[in-house]
């Protein structure tokens, strides 16, 4: 299995404006308590890694409870609203629109320069590697649009794409090629789909209401030896540990499934997959807890972490992320499965 450390200098802020943020964030709270918080079809459930039941309660972000499972140590939320609840959330919220049409037009760009063509370039890379016949992939993942266009621009020859995620005609209607058909369905039925070759999940594990569902869908697609390719954000990172219910990339309802390593490896391992490259290549765990304390020098905090980031040099902050890459601490993490069997 390979792990794949990245050396790029990228500013955290060149993709995520702050100010931008900070008004996305006040929405946010106002929909979150509104519509998720407060709704009557709130359901509790079990780990979203190992399905152990009974996680203890860690703290709340907007008025939803986060626990943490007792036996791989993965953050979720429970109880959590229903599938249409937060699909109807996704299309309609003031804070779901103000993040479409301010926050990713703005960024555009920068996005597609510094996220989503080296995305694009890395699944081209992946494909060719372990799967070149590859003819069919399904995108059940938000926020594609950006690396669709540039698989498009990169490769005459791609595969068929079918995107399925519940928004996807929303954001993915200025897409016109005979290789990618837009069908916005619910995750819940996503298992009728296939037979495909490649299931890109990013931007899904963290959000969906049913990782287990998730992957028996993918399970049923793929045809055998198909892959299952994605990332997401895990509560094992450096970033994460450090802040904890401090830290700004913890919220409902996108990161509702804050998995640790061993809970998504729990997760694949018990639907028949095959890890061929699981890697943390995340670069600004190091920089987001500097800032962190930086901005908040009163609170109590860790005494050597505090230590390290404020009498340490960008050089040793930088080897530090890199270790942190290195030994799969970071909080962005990235797969590539293989079907192998089925569950
Ligand atoms: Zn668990």
């Amino acid at each position: 299995m390979k792990t794949v450390v990245f050396d790029r200098h990228v500013l955290e802020q060149e993709v995520k404006p702050h100010a931008l943020l900070d008004r996305y964030r006040r929405l946010l709270a106002e929909d979150v308590m509104s519509r998720l918080a407060e709704s009557d079809q709130l359901k509790s459930t079990g780990c979203p890694g190992c399905l152990s039941h009974g996680g203890s309660a860690a703290f709340e972000k907007l008025g939803m409870t986060y626990r943490q499972c007792e036996t791989c140590r993965s953050l979720y939320v429970s109880p959590r609203p229903t599938e249409e609840v937060l699909v109807d959330f996704y299309r309609n919220s003031k804070s779901s629109l103000f993040w479409r049409e301010r926050i990713l037009p703005e960024t555009r760009e920068t996005r597609r320069e510094k996220l989503f063509s080296p995305r694009a370039q890395w699944l081209l890379d992946v494909v060719d590697e372990y799967l070149p016949k590859a003819q069919m992939g399904v995108v059940v993942g938000y926020h594609n649009d950006l690396m669709i266009e540039e698989l498009l621009r990169m490769e005459e020859n791609l595969f068929k794409l079918l995107v399925t995620n519940p928004v996807a005609d929303i954001e993915c209607d200025h897409l016109k090629s005979e290789n990618v058909v837009i069908r916005p369905m619910p995750e819940s039925t996503l298992d009728a789909i296939g037979p495909s070759d490649i299931f890109l999940a990013f931007d899904i594990l963290d959000r969906c209401v049913d990782t287990d569902a998730l992957f028996s869908a993918a399970t049923k697609s793929l045809a055998p030896g198909g892959l299952f390719v994605g990332s997401t954000t895990l509560i094992s990172g450096f970033d994460l540990q450090v802040l904890w219910d401090r830290s700004e990339s913890i919220y409902p309802p996108d990161r509702m499934n804050l998995l640790s390593i061993e809970g998504l490896t729990a997760l694949y391992e018990r639907h028949g997959f095959e890890a061929l490259e699981f890697s943390t290549p995340g670069m600004f765990d190091v920089e987001i807890v500097r800032r962190s304390i930086q901005g908040a020098p009163q609170d109590d905090w860790p005494r050597f972490i505090r230590y390290l980031v404020e009498n340490r040099d960008e050089e040793a902050l930088h080897s530090l992320q890199e270790y942190l890459q290195r030994y799969r601490l970071s909080s962005f993490g990235r797969i590539v499965l293989r079907a192998v069997g089925t569950s």
